[in-house]
């Protein structure tokens, strides 16, 4: 019953929302009047680190350690479930730009989830590794440029850059900054990871075959990547596929990404030969450009959308299920288009 109610009201928000707002431009960021862009209700940093440090308080099976500091001084996290170092391990990281908030917001009630019965037994298979909010100062939009036409209200703005003003995923191979070696020196380099799911989010208008979707995927596309890594990240993307789509509310179309090694995405399969995934949900949490932005009207499905996204990779892992993943679908799976917002 709860999970019918639950669909019921996703389906009519994404009904609701299916409509442009045109009449958005000039009016402020009313959205149409149906939503409102405001982040007050996202869990800040300080939020974040008090959650880590008393679920990992909670959680006998779960470390938490601190990788690094940002470049304002702020520790990043990584939540470590390692049951067996032979297991295979996936690590999620979320938020390497600071204003692709929700996917934080999922990772963390995964973390939740992970203490209780609801994931018993299925950590026994696998390792799951969790850097949520790489990009801590861009979130606390505590940055060296200027946010004036940043379109967020509530207390604070938050950005795609750290906090000099560069982008993290375009920082992998020459890791200039402290966030991005933290990540390779600490985690990547440390530990013995063979999958990887990268979330993002992206502009709020990306359709595909006419509907808008709930976000987009894609797998390394650069042509260095080693066969049997990109095998296994298509194998990746089916199980995340089947699961999202499955919801009845989740619409997923395929990312039109560059083969740059700089990007995550390319470059860490490359390096380490993990098998990488992108996720990008749909709409960020502030931005200067109006038709990225998706008020919070769509925070309940896209949190969830990642929760799914997460649960259905660890257990595919956990039982071995996505060695058989039917990779089929990415032939047929069209590439997203950007629908005309006026
Ligand atoms: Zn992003």
């Amino acid at each position: 019953m709860k999970k019918t109610m639950l669909t019921l009201s996703v389906a009519g928000a994404l009904m609701f929302s299916a409509v442009p707002a045109a009449s958005a431009v000039g009016n402020g960021p009313g959205y149409g009047g149906n939503e409102t862009i405001n982040t007050s209700i996202l869990t800040t940093y300080e939020e974040m680190a008090d959650f880590l440090q008393k679920q990992d308080a909670k959680q006998a099976h779960m470390e938490l350690e601190v990788i690094g500091q940002s470049v304002k001084g702020r520790d990043l996290y990584l939540a470590k479930y390692i049951s067996d170092p032979a297991n295979p391990t996936i690590l999620f990281l979320t938020q390497q730009h600071g204003n692709e908030q929700l996917t934080t917001e999922g990772a963390l009630e995964f973390i939740k989830h992970l203490g209780t019965s609801k994931t018993k037994n299925v950590l026994d298979n696998v390792n799951v590794l969790i850097v949520p909010m790489l990009n801590a100062d861009g979130a606390m939009g505590d940055v060296n440029f200027s946010l004036d036409d940043y379109i967020a209200k509530g207390d604070r703005n938050l950005t795609r850059y750290n906090a000099d003003g560069f982008d993290l995923n375009r920082d992998h191979v020459n890791r200039l900054q402290p966030e991005t070696k933290a990540l390779h020196e600490n985690v990547l380099g440390k530990y013995d990871i063979d999958y990887m799911i990268d979330l993002h989010h992206q502009g709020a208008w990306s359709e595909r075959d006419g509907e808008l979707v709930s976000g987009s995927i894609l797998y390394p596309t650069t042509p260095n990547v080693d066969p049997d890594v990109l095998l296994r990240s298509k194998q990746l993307g089916s199980v995340v596929f089947s699961a999202v789509d499955s919801t009845g509310w989740g619409h997923l179309g395929k990312y039109g990404g560059g083969n740059a090694e700089t990007i995550s995405r390319n470059g860490i399969a490359v390096e380490y030969g993990i098998s990488t995934l992108l996720f990008e949900m749909r709409g960020m949490s502030d931005h200067y450009y109006e038709p990225y932005v998706l008020g919070q009207k769509s925070n309940g499905y896209l949190i969830k959308q990642t929760v799914t996204t997460l649960d259905a990779a660890v257990r595919s892992i956990s039982d071995g299920s996505i060695e058989q993943a039917d990779i089929s679908f990415w032939d047929t799976l069209a590439e997203q288009n950007w629908r005309e917002t006026e």
